[in-house]
């Protein structure tokens, strides 16, 4: 039996997801023509119920979720334009790395990795420099697990006549997005992470105007959203080969989203699988990295105990010979490691993971979970 994944993805999915791979299906069968238009345009609609007044549309993308996001900024941050990046963690650096590629570097507002992304700071930079047309920020920082307050970024951006563009990998799905959407462009968003689908393939969900005003505008052909839309605009096709069989899943994670009750009872499932993780695992000392308040419920980052008996890589090999996969941590600032709280998991399995967390413990001679004082390695 493969392990359980605690993991931010690839997730373990749902049996009848892995199943829908089984068919080898051609990109220009009208089953699968008709399949792979009804994936993209219910996306669009889980968008376009949040902001029904709005003109939302979904362009998938070859690849992982890094695809997204860097078609996203190359197509949508007019050439004319300015980035502002906001960074608390990876992968809002991404998003400036991205951009440096491009050869249109950003400027950013840095945030400590354990603190959340600051409007006021948003709104002091965009008050110096009026140069700046956009704003980047990730919803859930998968870092740290950090959700940052972006209906209150979003409004900031707005107020000041500028656009966000919104990296919402471990958020779309399962946390909500409607307060944030009047300031916001466009979301990037990947199949694996809370929709629960296989890695492969990933999408950019954005308002009709700026896609169309974007033409010509991406230096990238591979990753140019106006092309691709276009193509499939005009006959359904993808300009390049389509992941089919994970296009196939994709289908079939969202009619299990659709069932779990759709953004709000995914994101209830995570909620309570982080609380029985947390609250399991404060009991045999250790301490997650944030405060409850900026803690979301996609994945948890652990402060690594102070008992020197603990080795990480020993108590993964130990977790994984019981059946779990966690995460190494990826701070700066301390030894760390996390775990996820998504993909088919449930109450149950965290409850059986924090026995086995305890089990470990004891093989190894781990005497608590507990972190060291402030100050100490
Ligand atoms: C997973 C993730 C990405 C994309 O990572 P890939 O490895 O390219 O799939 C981007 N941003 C965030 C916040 C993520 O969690």
């Amino acid at each position: 039996m493969p392990p359980l994944l605690l993991t931010p993805g690839p997730l373990t999915t749902h049996p009848d997801t892995r199943a829908a791979m089984r068919e080898d299906r051609g990109s220009r069968d009208p089953a699968f023509t008709a399949l792979d238009a009804s994936v993209w345009r219910r996306l669009a609609g889980l968008v376009q119920a949040e902001d029904p007044d709005g003109d939302w549309v979904c362009v998938p993308v070859q690849g992982s979720g890094t695809f997204a996001v860097e078609a996203m900024l190359g197509t949508l941050v007019p050439r004319s334009g300015r980035l502002l990046v906001a960074v608390n963690g990876a992968y809002g650096r991404r998003m400036v790395e991205i951009m440096e590629r491009l050869g249109r570097p950003a400027d950013e507002v840095l945030i400590p990795e354990e603190d959340a992304v600051s409007p006021e700071a948003i709104d002091a930079a965009l008050a110096a420099d009026p140069a700046i047309t956009h704003v980047a920020v990730v919803y859930s920082e998968t870092t740290t697990g950090l959700v940052n307050p972006l209906a209150a970024i979003s409004g900031i951006v707005a107020a000041r006549g500028r656009r966000l563009l919104v990296d919402a990998m471990s958020a779309f799905g399962a946390l909500p997005l409607a307060e944030a959407l009047p300031g916001v462009d466009a979301v990037a968003a990947s199949a694996n992470k809370c929709l629960e689908g296989v890695p492969g393939v990933a999408f950019v969900l954005t308002r009709r105007a700026p896609l169309l005003a974007s033409a010509g505008n991406s230096p990238s052909l591979s990753l140019d959203l106006h092309d691709q839309w276009r193509r499939r605009e005009k006959d359904g096709q993808w300009r390049f080969t389509p992941p089919t069989h994970v296009i196939a899943a994709l289908s079939t994670a969202l009619d299990l989203h659709a069932a779990e009750g759709a953004v709000a009872g995914r994101g209830a499932r995570y909620a309570e699988n982080r609380r029985v993780l947390v609250s399991g695992m404060r009991e045999l000392g250790f301490e997650p990295l944030l405060p409850d308040a900026l803690q979301g419920p996609i994945i948890v980052t652990f402060v690594q105990p102070a008992d020197p008996a603990w080795d990480f890589e020993r108590v993964y090999a130990a977790l994984e010979a019981r059946g779990f996969a966690i995460y190494p941590g990826k701070l700066a600032a301390c030894p760390s490691f996390r775990v996820g709280c998504i993909g088919q998991v449930f109450p149950d399995d965290l409850r059986r993971f924090v026995a086995a967390m305890d089990e470990v413990m004891g093989e190894l001679g781990v005497g608590s979970g507990a972190p060291g004082e402030e100050g100490e390695p």
